[in-house]
């Protein structure tokens, strides 16, 4: 049995038998395959050998005449390796002998030929250590998609193990048979972690080498509470641990009693809650676990999860399907938030250094506007079948949001000139997560008629700290005096304007913050579907007066630490006197 720390961003608790799938990108754990496998493993590594050849060749046959002689010659020292024996019967020898995975025997011998390559005087032979990187590549690539291929096929719960998983490939998991994720990467605010709590899949990353722990086929068992795995369990924590999912499981039940109850303090103050969702079928969870509407529709997942650019009609009718399920209720719309993490950047021709500062969201729109056009079109197009919003993303400073709300302006005149119906008074708004926003929240408050913070990335670009790098994970952290204070600041700029203003960040999925964030005044939040019935049960056990004396207590502080300490503390008091 072992035990590996990381942290819970999806709570629950599964135990349950694992598959691991690796990336081409990262070295291949040394991992063994029981020895009734192995004969699998070679077939494994056979057939890879086969399709990487056949595709070589193909290649050849296909854009062979475009090619001058050294790219020609690549190829032909890639074929020939491919097709060498010799080096096939010396992997699948160390991987008999070994029982290791078709992955790591190829990778082993290759890497040391390319050693042995690049320690040799003659040049020729040295420069080609870079062709057999290339070949090992291909190899990985063949063996590594068809264990992703598996996941598509899966027949019986798994937990998914991986280096990594954008947030599209989760969202693309079956969830009857995915019951648990595993990653070493990721940060707790990362759009993969948003993604598996929205799924409502108990998930721990930053686990840093969980896939060169866990082998295919073991048992473990992913504690999202607690934000730990633990691989091959001995007897006692197993019986430990049945008993602990079981509780959970009717906590989740007892929880969803309040699904119909309003969400308000003991003093009555009412609450708005809303849910965060990525997918049209999303809204109808949210509507089953009690909020009262759609507070983030994160519309990129649409651009994320097609092969191709959504249309007009794609985007519509997401929108006019996400209503459906509302009637009445409201929906924030956010229009294009890709780039950073939600634009794989080997999608890009030129990647970017740094793309967390570079060309995302609403400046992506702004410089692509074919694209901005269209969705916009389609959203205005849908206003007219209930109650929307449209919402721009990382505005950071007020020349952006009005070159956004001239591109509506434009829109609605074509729109106009058409004869299509649309709402003309749309209310727009913005989200407020940078800085620069919030520190000149009052003169944007001026132009928008609502504010929605993103605490994920005000908290990111406050503290310089990457949300999605397991390494800094540690000073991730919303309870900052500087954020608070943004917090703060924001919330005073919508008053004064008499605007709207709510929080839409993961902070409002997490309940030692619910108290603090009522008592600075905020009366809606919108969050993760899954999470609304266990923040309802907070709201419904504290009192309005309460919250507003731990919010000035609360900024007193000057150490994250503290003020952490003080709302866990808080949280247990309140919890144990509910109502
Ligand atoms: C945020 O930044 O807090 C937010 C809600 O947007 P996203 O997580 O999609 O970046
Ligand atoms: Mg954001």
């Amino acid at each position: 049995m072992e035990i590996i720390k990381g942290i819970g961003v999806s709570p629950g608790v599964v135990i349950c038998s694992a598959i691991v799938l690796d990336a081409e990108e990262f070295r291949v754990p040394r991992r063994t395959v029981p020895p009734a496998q192995v004969s699998q493993e070679v077939q494994r590594l056979r057939q890879a050998f086969h399709d990487a050849t056949q595709e070589v060749t193909n290649l050849q046959i296909s854009r062979g005449d475009l090619w001058d002689n050294n790219i020609k010659d690549i190829f032909a020292v890639h074929l020939h390796f491919l097709r060498d024996k010799t080096l096939r019967k010396q992997i699948s020898d160390l991987l008999k002998q070994e029982n290791y995975t078709a992955e790591y025997a190829a990778s082993v011998i290759l890497r040391d030929i390319a050693h042995h390559f690049a320690q040799t005087p003659d040049t020729y032979i040295s420069e080609r250590v870079t062709d057999i990187y290339d070949i090992e590549k291909r190899l990985l690539r063949h063996l590594i998609g068809s264990r992703r291929e598996d996941i598509d096929n899966l027949t019986e719960p798994v937990v998914v193990v991986a280096h990594d998983l954008t947030p599209t490939q989760t969202a693309s998991f079956n969830k009857k048979f995915v019951n648990g994720i595993a990653t070493d990467a990721g940060g707790r605010t990362s759009h993969t972690a948003i993604v598996a709590r929205s799924m409502g899949i108990p998930a721990v990353v930053a686990l840093s080498d969980a896939t060169a722990k866990v082998a295919a086929g073991d048992t473990v068992i992913v504690d999202g509470n607690r934000g730990t795995v633990i691989i091959d369990p001995d007897e006692a924590t197993l019986r430990e641990y049945q008993s602990y999912a079981a509780a959970a499981v009717e906590h989740e039940h007892m929880l969803d009693e309040l699904v119909h109850l309003p969400a308000v303090t003991t003093d009555g103050i009412n609450i708005k809650l809303m849910g965060n969702i990525e997918f049209p079928y999303e809204a109808e969870i949210t509507l089953k676990k009690g909020g009262e509407g759609i507070g983030l529709y994160r519309t990129e997942f649409l651009y994320l999860e097609a092969d191709h650019e959504p249309t007009e009609e794609e985007h519509y009718q997401a929108y006019a399907d996400t209503i459906k399920s509302f009637g009445k209720g409201s929906i924030t719309i956010r229009t294009l938030d890709l780039g950073a993490d939600k634009f794989t950047q080997h999608k890009r021709v030129n990647p970017e250094r740094n793309p967390f500062l570079g060309l995302r969201s609403i400046r992506y729109c702004l410089r692509n506007l074919p694209i901005f056009k269209t969705q916009i079109r389609a959203i205005l197009r849908a206003s007219v079948l209930g109650n929307i919003k449209i919402m721009f993303p990382l505005i950071t400073n007020v020349m952006e949001l009005r070159q956004a709300k001239w591109i509506v302006a434009e829109v609605k005149e074509d729109l106009e000139e058409q004869g299509i119906e649309f709402d003309d008074t749309i209310p727009m708004g913005i989200m407020i997560e940078t800085p620069a926003a919030a520190l000149t929240a009052d003169d944007l408050a001026d132009e928008v008629d609502f504010f929605s913070i993103g605490t994920n990335d005000l908290v990111q670009y406050t503290l310089a700290v990457d949300r999605v790098n397991e390494t800094v994970a540690s000073l991730y952290n919303p309870a900052h005096p500087a954020v608070l204070q943004l917090l703060k600041q924001i919330y005073n700029a919508a008053n004064r304007a008499k605007i709207d203003v709510h929080i839409c960040g993961e902070m409002a999925s997490e309940i030692e913050f619910i108290p603090l964030l009522i008592g600075l005044g905020f009366t809606e939040l919108s969050l993760a579907p899954p999470m609304i019935p266990e923040i309802k049960k907070v709201i419904r056990s504290v009192s309005y007066e309460q919250c507003k004396r731990l919010a000035r207590k609360t900024l007193t502080f000057d150490t994250e630490k503290q003020t952490i300490n003080y709302l866990r503390n808080e949280i247990q008091e309140i919890l144990r006197n509910e109502p």
